[in-house]
């Protein structure tokens, strides 16, 4: 799956209050990719991983999957694809409190009346080192256990793309360290599109393909500037 940009632009607002959230994004990602998004806070970086998965309108342009364009599906070809091809990792973790971590992992599957793939299943909460939380509520694990499980999550129903939204905000060293090398070791073993959003140049500068966005602008480029 590649996911091609044309002028894509967000407007929030009108007239007076108007902001140019994404400004004319022209970006290419291939499939199997890690591609990283720096920028400020406010720079559009969320706006634009929105666009990118389908969950938020633009206001012009179009992102194309694979030559077509997302933004001319209907309603339902896009949440097929948004619980098909897609997994979404918010720097939020939320997860139900009052489910297990497997029920919280194998709930997209089971809201589609999918069967979980027992063997796929395990061998990603072996990936994940969740093996033994299992049963655990969100409540008894840690942040970096927490996180996990969302990616796990975001896994189960096999994307092709996971977006991660500054999926390690909310975490200390060492676990966003963890989670960052279990995020870019499912990308080569399972040859899924990584896309992240990141504040952290240690992270950026692994991707492959690296954008930074200034005021809506997106760059092809290493560092957004105020990391420099
Ligand atoms: P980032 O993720 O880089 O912090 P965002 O994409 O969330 O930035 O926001 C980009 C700009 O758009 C910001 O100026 C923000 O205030 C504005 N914005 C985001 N969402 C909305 C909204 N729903 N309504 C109005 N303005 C918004
Ligand atoms: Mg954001």
């Amino acid at each position: 799956m590649q996911i091609k940009t044309l002028n894509l632009t967000k407007f929030y607002g009108s007239e007076t209050n108007k902001v140019i959230a994404l400004n004319n994004a022209n970006i290419t990602i291939k499939q199997g990719e890690f591609v990283s998004i720096t920028g400020e806070s406010g720079s559009g970086k969320s706006t634009l991983l929105h666009l990118l998965s389908g969950l938020d309108m633009p206001t012009k342009g179009s992102v194309m999957y694979n030559d077509k364009n997302i933004y001319e599906y209907s309603d339902k070809e896009i949440s097929v694809l948004g619980r098909n091809s897609i997994g979404f990792i918010f720097q939020q973790i939320n997860l139900l409190p009052i489910l297990t971590a497997k029920e919280n992992i194998v709930m997209p599957l089971l809201l589609d009346k999918k069967t979980v793939d027992e063997e796929f299943f395990k061998s990603i909460v072996e990936l994940l080192g969740l093996d033994d939380r299992l049963n655990h509520l969100p409540s008894e694990l840690s942040g970096g256990q927490q996180q996990r499980v969302a990616i796990a999550r975001a896994l189960v129903a096999k994307p092709n793309v996971i977006f991660a939204d500054e999926p390690t905000g909310n975490l200390d060293s060492t676990n966003s360290k963890e989670v960052i090398d279990l995020l870019i070791n499912i990308n080569r073993m399972f040859k899924k599109t990584l896309i992240i959003i990141t504040h952290e140049n240690s992270i950026a500068k692994r991707a492959e393909k690296k954008y930074c966005i200034t005021d809506g602008i997106v760059t092809r480029g290493d560092i957004a500037h105020e990391m420099r």
